[in-house]
């Protein structure tokens, strides 16, 4: 059975805010793919390629890396016939410039998908607290925090049993300029967003399971109000 697409679900939030945990729940809950900008840069890092050489260093100072290297990135993955009912979009676009050739894929695609997008809100001592507990698995990227998230075996990853690490970004350091830069060049992003009416906001800080409920009744209002103005049914997943 053919269902309406969903849509192309953006995250917005500062390092450490759970888009990562927040996208995963929402791919299992609405049953379409989460492609993560941060988890496809750190695969070419671990495949060790051309591409992974030239941006390792750029992650690890907590730098963005350049828009037509993402763009040149997401592009590739978003042919991927999986996308075509929608997709959750984890840091991207994350610039003004990866914004606008967001809209215009979507424009040329034609596939009639919407965008829906949620800020999740944080104040920078949770932040920093969340950093400091937050590990990785370094082979299928699913995060863990000590505060909540806390991995079934510790030190270890649920999916694959790969001992669990701290990401060098992962420090306070780099954190302020992560947050530098994301005041910088990704709010005036959501600000687009917002402008466009499509922006809702959630306070990140919780039960995993209550924001994602949160999210999800965002999402279903947008979508909604979308369906009626465009005198469709209303959206179910
Ligand atoms: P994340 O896993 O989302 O925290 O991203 C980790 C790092 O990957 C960021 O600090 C940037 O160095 C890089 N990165 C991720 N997404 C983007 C993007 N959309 N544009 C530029 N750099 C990005």
């Amino acid at each position: 059975m053919n269902r309406s697409p969903i849509g192309v679900i953006i995250l917005f939030g500062p390092p450490g805010a759970g888009k990562g945990t927040q996208a995963r729940e929402l791919s299992k809950y609405l049953g379409i793919p989460h492609i993560s900008m941060g988890d496809i840069l750190r695969s070419n890092i671990t495949a060790g390629n051309l591409l992974g050489r030239g941006v390792k260093e750029i992650l690890d100072r907590g730098e963005l890396v350049p828009d037509s290297a993402v763009k040149d990135m997401l592009q590739v993955r978003l042919l991927n016939a999986d996308t075509s009912q929608g997709y959750i979009l984890e840091g991207f676009p994350r610039t003004l410039e990866q914004a606008h050739w967001l809209s215009m894929t979507l424009t040329s695609f034609s596939n009639d998908l919407r965008i829906v997008a949620v800020a999740i809100e944080m104040t920078r001592s949770q932040l920093v607290r969340r950093i400091a507990g937050r590990k990785h698995c370094p082979f299928c990227y699913m995060t863990f925090n000590i505060y909540g998230n806390r991995p079934q075996k510790d030190g270890f990853c649920d999916r694959d049993m790969t001992p669990l690490v701290q990401r060098p970004d992962d420090c306070e350091e780099i954190l302020d300029k992560r947050l530098d830069i994301y005041d910088r060049l990704t709010m005036p992003v959501f600000e687009h967003f917002r402008a466009e009416g499509v922006l809702a906001k959630v306070a990140g800080e919780g039960p995993i399971m209550s924001i994602t409920n949160e999210i999800i009744n965002c999402i279903e209002a947008r979508l909604n109000a979308v369906s009626k103005q465009f005198g469709c049914d209303t959206y179910s997943p």
